[in-house]
């Protein structure tokens, strides 16, 4: 093992207990209670943070509140506001090495993996985003209005921000959610109130630390970490909150709709998915550790997890071997090892969850070919798995399992390929592996998802828009299309 010292400053940050961030002030919960998060390499305490409720949000949301309706924010001139989300972007390049260890520590995830994917990753979401600021327009349109013939009109349209915004993220790519979540809306001119997964709160508050340096007026954004039942819940329902944008799982976006229907605020949701991989007959080599990554990558922990693996039978036998022979390969350790390629799971929770699937693909007559069980007896750990012998009205097939256990089937032809891969209530990725462009394409154009990869998976880039078809959300992230998702727009028309 050769496990990397802690930046100085992240010994600090989770040495004393972290406050929440609202209205540009560091305070304790109104209730004074805290909670702990705890390394899941040993489930002992990482650090303690104020653990906010809905008191705490109530507080915050009327900060964001005043920010919005009264304060500098929207007088700023959007190169101001661009200038302000840039310079976020640069202050997470300058920690990069800091903030990958709290990543690192507080996930499980790998800290190399965190420094070279989650950091700079979040930092150009930043960057990117700061340019959408100067870039919100309207349109001129032609109105003919029959009802007023020979009158003359001018109509144009804005694009204003909702407003008040209450963004709610899971603990799988915690400072990236952050930085999907945040940017958008600050490049639209709104004000947010951030509510982090309970098991990873460390890197948003850092980030908010980073917001504050930034020099962003206080109460335009405000970090309340804290319980989804209590502080989450309240966020979704508070009659304040304009919008409310999720990221978690399907289960969870279905209270959070429930919730925002009190005030009818606007909802976007990125939720689970049961991704296909498709590996055809005449791919290349490059398929196999492509199908490996596309499941372990993150320890499985991908809303886009290609976890049901379909390989044509002429290919089937050496794909699996070869992606059991890279699961067997997989050195598991603490995320701050420097040897590690495999983190634990986020918590004992989802270690629990896990291990319950593996044991129901069993019971249901699936065939582990490698894993099947946790790794070691301390900490969260999970061996990458691989099923055979399965049938889509497995739990294993059809639900999400939000670890490294993929499912592998056989496939004989295109058309049957095509309706297998959509046979999910997700819709959230697909990758596809073949040297025959127009098959790639013609079956892409077929499957019913948001983000499709050909020869590839998990590329990511803050250009490109990401969000689910079916049951894998509302609305798309990223992008210009984010943009719609967190701007309302308004025809004016003066008679002349
Ligand atoms: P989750 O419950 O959906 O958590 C996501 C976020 O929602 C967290 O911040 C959570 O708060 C909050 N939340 C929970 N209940 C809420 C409520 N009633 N109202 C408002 N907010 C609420 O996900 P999880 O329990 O951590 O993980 C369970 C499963 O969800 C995983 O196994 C996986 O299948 C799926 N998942 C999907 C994604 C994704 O990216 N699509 C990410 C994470 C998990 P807490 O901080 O209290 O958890
Ligand atoms: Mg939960």
């Amino acid at each position: 093992m050769s496990i990397t010292t802690a930046h100085e400053r992240v010994s600090d940050f989770v040495g004393s207990p972290r406050r929440m961030f609202v209205g540009g002030q560091w305070s304790d919960a109104a209730s004074g209670k805290t909670f702990a998060t705890p390394d899941p390499a040993t489930g002992e305490t990482l650090a303690h943070v104020a653990e906010g409720d809905a008191e705490d949000i109530d507080r915050a949301v009327r900060a964001a509140r005043a920010a919005f309706d009264d304060g500098p924010w929207s007088r700023m001139t959007a190169s101001e506001r661009g200038r302000l989300i840039w310079k976020v972007g640069d202050l997470i390049l300058e920690h990069a090495d800091e903030l990958a260890q709290l990543e690192s520590m507080d996930n499980g995830k790998p800290y190399t993996i965190a420094r070279a994917a989650d950091v700079p990753l979040a930092a150009d979401l930043f960057h990117y985003m700061a340019g959408w600021a100067t870039k919100i327009e309207g349109n001129t349109i032609n109105i003919s209005v029959p009802t007023a013939p020979g009158a003359n009109f001018h109509s144009y349209t804005l694009r204003e921000p909702v407003g008040v915004v209450g963004q709610i993220i899971p603990w799988n790519f915690p400072l990236l959610m952050a930085a999907w979540k945040l940017g958008p809306a600050l490049a639209t001119g709104n004000c947010v109130i951030l509510k982090p997964a309970e098991q990873t709160p460390l890197s948003a508050l850092r980030l908010a630390e980073l917001i504050a340096e930034a020099g962003f007026p206080e109460g335009v954004v405000n970090v309340v970490p804290g319980y989804g039942e209590t502080a989450g819940a309240r966020l979704a329902a508070h009659p304040g909150v304009d919008k409310v944008a999720f990221t978690g799982s399907t289960e969870v976006g279905r209270l959070i709709v429930q919730a925002a229907a009190g005030n009818l605020k606007k909802v976007s949701l990125e939720l689970g998915g049961k991704s296909p991989n498709i590996v055809f007959d005449d791919a290349d080599p490059s398929a196999v550790a492509g199908a490996a990554n596309a499941i372990f990558f993150n320890h499985g922990q991908c809303c886009v997890a290609g976890s049901r693996l379909f390989v044509h039978q002429s290919r089937f036998d050496e794909v699996i071997e070869g992606v059991s022979d890279i699961a067997k390969s997989i050195r598991l350790g603490p995320g701050m090892d420097s040897e590690t390629q495999m983190g634990p799971l986020v918590s004992e929770e989802q270690l629990t969850r896990v291990t319950g699937y593996l044991d129901s693909g069993r019971a249901e007559g699936a065939t582990t070919v490698v894993g099947g069980g946790r790794y070691g007896d301390r900490g969260y750990f999970v061996e990458p798995t691989v099923l055979t012998d399965t049938r889509n009205d497995m739990k294993v097939v059809r639900e999400e399992i939000f670890g490294p256990v993929v499912v592998a089937a056989p496939f004989s032809d295109l058309d049957e390929i095509a309706a297998q891969a959509n046979d999910t209530e997700y819709g959230l990725g697909a990758g596809i592996w073949t040297k025959d462009i127009s098959k790639a394409h013609a079956l892409a154009k077929k499957i019913r998802a948001g983000t499709v990869w050909i020869n590839c998976y998990n590329v990511f880039d803050a250009a490109l828009p990401f969000g689910g078809y079916k049951q894998s959300g509302w609305g798309r992230e990223m992008g210009h299309e984010v943009l719609n998702n967190y701007t309302e727009v308004k025809a004016v028309t003066a008679q002349l």
